[in-house]
């Protein structure tokens, strides 16, 4: 491990996250993610918008962008068309992700753009105080609900899928390997990928909903969460409030760069 952390964190930590914040373990799995795919640094680039996950670029010792908020994925794409040899990696909190960015995130997923997005979900506004996102769980509670939420919670996956994206999968820190390998395999895939990383904020969810104990909000992660293999052997009073994790979709379809691309040949061509 210090021979990654050498590698792929710039000199600047210890980092700024709360103790028992989940963003450092997606970090660490991100960074044993890129040892495995044996990236040189130079060909990464990391771009995150706002929020207390967007903290991660200013840790990563490839080429990084701290972007505005819900923007992240835009400029990855611009990135992305310019230099299509470079493996463009996006980080985004749930509400930077599903609400200020959206719009972003569902034309992303049906364009199919060859970038990676790690979305870390906390279930919270955690940097701005504790405010409820559009994955904050309904009942759960936030600043601007003291008694609740009463919005039904984006399931993030079905989003996904449903926007069209062609590789889709979901982990969590209590497993770090599953979550580093779905990074790798995400990245591997030639299209849009998004991979969901729920990661425990005990400062503002924690706070608010009787978890703050760091180690208590790993142990209910380990708790609901199975495996969409081990699911398969379940029935469903057992999957009964579960949180499936591991890969949803992987399907091929056409990649927008080289779309593009052909459009361009073809006009330099003289075709039309
Ligand atoms: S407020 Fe929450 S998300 Fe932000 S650093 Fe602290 S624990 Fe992590």
């Amino acid at each position: 491990m210090k021979a990654v952390y050498e590698k792929y964190f710039r000199s600047n930590l210890p980092h700024i996250w709360c103790a028992g914040c989940g963003h450092g373990t997606v970090m660490a799995a991100y960074a044993l993610a890129l040892e495995k795919l044996g990236y040189d640094k130079n060909d990464v680039l990391a771009i995150s918008g706002i929020g207390c996950s967007s903290r991660i670029t200013g840790y990563l010792d490839s080429s990084t962008m701290h972007t505005a908020h819900g923007r992240a994925l835009p400029v990855a794409s611009g990135a992305k068309m310019c230099e299509p040899r470079l493996k463009v990696f996006v980080f985004m909190g749930d509400g930077d992700c599903t609400a200020i960015g959206g719009n972003h995130f569902i034309h992303a997923c049906r364009r199919n753009i060859d970038i990676t997005a790690i979305v870390m979900n906390n279930n919270i506004y955690g940097m701005t105080g504790g405010q409820y996102s559009p994955l904050t769980p309904y009942g759960k509670k936030a600043t601007t609900a003291p008694y609740g939420n009463i919005d039904h919670s984006f399931d993030l996956v079905e989003l996904a899928k449903g926007a069209g994206a062609t590789y889709v999968a979901r982990g969590d820190v209590s497993h770090m390997k599953q979550l580093s390998d779905l990074i790798v395999e995400g990245a591997q895939h030639k299209g849009f990928s998004v991979i969901e990383a729920m990661t425990p904020c005990p400062t503002s969810f924690g706070r608010y909903n009787k978890t703050p104990d760091p180690a208590q909000m790993l142990q209910i992660f380990r708790d609901v969460t199975v495996s969409v293999k081990r699911a398969e052997k379940m029935t469903a009073e057992e999957l009964e409030g579960k949180i499936l994790t591991g890969v949803f979709v992987n399907r091929e379809a056409p990649e927008y760069v080289e779309d593009y691309q052909k459009l361009i040949d073809s006009f330099q061509g003289g075709d039309k």
